[in-house]
């Protein structure tokens, strides 16, 4: 079985659990997750007896007949009623991603169904990854690793140089090494800026002493990496090291927490008490991670607030930073798998304080 037949599976036993006759699957992100479809329009009906409809528009006649051949596929647009339309009985939809204009049409498209709330049911699925997601994942950390050796290897870090131009070849890099694009706009900071958590890269010019932030991600067979390093330009400063130090045993402190069962808030505490122990706690003023997949921030949250325990399988960051305004900040972000065995780190280039 295909691992996009051993999801639909999966689904199947959702829907039966919510009493549900089929699910109108309309996020593209899902349809992709449960069918391989790479298109920019789709739906899929799952049926809870295992009939499957999957829909796009002429424009993928091709490209869906060889990305989906398991599947019986209309060729129609608008897809989500054209596939309501053979739906009966009981059809969850995506409440969380259907307009309120959008579920007007797909009850006057239905007549035959029961239309129902069924928000976040591919989602939950989607928690957990399989290997060959994970694999994705693999590739796409493994290509920001390379790009950031690369980038460095290369000299790519000297001073006179702009934040601009080194987020431009750390993206070009990852191209270079196997990725689809970047998984985000590249974070490049240089010193002060480096105290802005999500600072957009500038003109300004990178100085001996400064520290360097850079948080970066590839995409893979639309999987995305993310993965912060914090440098220094020459010599670092007591301070700069001392600051590298807290923020890597607070990193360290968060990767050891994850396991299968753990609350995701506890995940946070224990990263965050080290920081607060040493007086920066209002200096660290996000979430210490979050899930990573097709999207880049998906569930579960790493954060104070976030509710749910880890399972084996989920592919999460974790990333602490301390920010001091006017002066220069680092994070430091892995990309990781909870595993029984301990986590697996995605994400390998060195922790160690590197002096550029
Ligand atoms: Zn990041
Ligand atoms: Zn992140």
């Amino acid at each position: 079985m295909s691992s996009y037949a051993a999801r639909r599976t999966a689904l199947r036993e959702e829907l039966q659990a919510a009493n549900l006759d089929a699910l109108l699957v309309t996020n593209l992100l899902n349809v992709r997750y449960l069918t391989g479809f790479t298109g920019s329009n789709a739906a899929v009906l799952i049926g809870a007896d295992g009939d499957d409809v999957f829909c796009t528009d002429g424009r993928y006649l091709t490209q869906s007949a060889k990305q989906v051949p398991d599947l019986e596929r209309l060729i129609d647009r608008p897809c989500d009623t054209a596939l309501a339309s053979r739906a009966k009985g009981r059809l969850g939809f995506e409440s969380h991603h259907v307009t309120v204009d959008g579920l007007d049409e797909l009850t006057a498209a239905s007549p035959k169904a029961e239309l129902h709330k069924a928000g976040g049911l591919v989602e939950k699925l989607r928690l957990v990854k399989d290997e060959v997601e994970i694999e994705a994942l693999r590739m796409a950390c493994a290509a920001a690793d390379r790009a950031l050796a690369a980038l460095i290897g290369h000299g790519g870090l000297r001073a006179g140089r702009t934040e601009r131009e080194v987020a431009r070849e750390l993206e070009s890099r990852m191209l270079d090494h196997g990725a689809e694009g970047p998984s985000f706009s590249s974070i490049v900071a240089f010193g002060a800026n480096s105290a802005v958590p999500h600072h957009s890269p500038t003109d300004a010019t990178l100085r001996t002493g400064d520290l360097v932030k850079l948080d970066f991600g590839a995409l893979v067979d639309g999987y995305h990496s993310d993965m912060t390093r914090t440098l220094v330009l020459g010599r670092p400063a007591d301070w700069q090291r001392d600051l590298y130090d807290l923020v890597a045993r607070s990193q360290a402190a968060g990767r050891n927490a994850l396991e299968p069962g753990v609350k995701v808030s506890d995940v946070d505490r224990a990263s965050r008490e080290v920081i607060e122990k040493a007086g920066h706690g209002n200096e660290f003023l996000h979430g210490l991670g979050h899930g990573v997949g097709l999207e880049i921030h998906e569930a579960p949250a790493l954060s104070k607030a976030g509710a749910g325990t880890l399972s084996a399988g989920m592919a999460v960051t974790v990333e602490p930073g301390v920010y001091l305004p006017g002066r220069g900040g680092v994070r430091i972000e892995d990309n990781l798998v909870v595993r029984e065995s301990g986590p697996e780190l995605l994400t390998l280039t060195t922790k160690e304080l590197v002096v550029v």
